[in-house]
């Protein structure tokens, strides 16, 4: 499933379109225009229009219009992606299909002159949208830092691991982000969000900044050092302890029961 990391690589991608004028809108599948509107309503929107900026909060990827703010709002559910001019930013997903096939684009905005932007989602579980609301999100996880993160945990009894894949708190956090970060900074999934000292709290700040920059560099939230042991009987890569599997948050979740404490 593609993360905040995977939206961001999405993002790049996608700004290599600003600039451009957009001749023509796809959208043949109705399900996945969210938000009331039509493709007419789209065409109309966007037809005619230029791409002046990319944005991304947590999941949602978005485009400026002419100089206008968040006039379109992308999102990839569990098998989306971008692909920009017929070159995917990400070849395979996780757990998705690595075949482009043309019955799966759910989205497309072609250029005057040339190029595309388009959505190829199997499961089309993502969306667009005009205008979306991003005030639902929290704190996008690039922007992490101690303070805002205290306010995203609160006093909450909640476990750790589900504070962080509530998007309303820290959006971007996926479950591999969510396991691959805790495992490095050694804090147990399952604690209780509230029961963080300040130093812990910094500290799961940093590394979620050092693992986010990681990951993103070798091209994917799936590059984790902990990837490969995510299996029944998976071993700990830093003290050989076999791994707890739990469903933490309603996700499958690995943490070592010696470190992560
Ligand atoms: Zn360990």
């Amino acid at each position: 499933m593609p993360e905040g990391i995977e939206i961001e690589l999405y993002r790049r991608a996608a700004a290599r379109c600003v600039g451009r004028v957009i001749d023509e809108v796809s959208a043949p599948d109705s399900y996945f225009i969210k938000g009331g509107a039509t493709a007419d309503v789209l065409v109309e929107a966007l037809v005619g229009r230029t791409i002046t900026k990319t944005d991304r909060v947590g999941k949602l990827l978005l485009l400026d219009i002419d100089d206008e703010p968040d006039v379109l709002g992308l999102r990839f559910g569990m098998t989306g992606r971008v692909i920009v001019d017929d070159d995917a930013a990400i070849e395979k997903l996780e757990y998705a299909s690595g075949r482009d096939d043309p019955a799966w684009d759910r989205f497309a905005l072609s250029f005057a002159g040339e190029g595309t932007l388009r959505i190829n989602d199997p499961r089309r579980l993502g969306g667009v949208e005009l205008h979306p609301d991003r005030s639902t999100l929290g704190v996008d996880l690039f922007r992490v830092a101690p303070g805002r993160l205290a306010t995203a945990l609160g006093q909450s009894r909640v476990a750790l691991k589900s504070r962080l894949l509530d998007q309303s708190r820290v959006a971007g956090v996926g479950n591999l982000i969510a396991d691959e970060t805790l495992w490095r900074v050694g804090l147990d999934p399952a604690r209780p969000a509230g029961s963080l000292s300040d130093d812990e709290i910094r500290r799961l700040a940093a590394g979620l900044r050092r693992t986010i920059d990681r990951l993103l560099r070798d091209g994917g939230s799936h590059t984790g050092r902990l990837q490969d042991s995510r299996v029944r009987g998976g071993l700990c890569p830093k003290d050989g302890t076999p791994l707890l599997r739990r469903t933490i948050g309603g996700r499958t979740t690995y943490s070592c029961p010696l470190h992560q404490v």
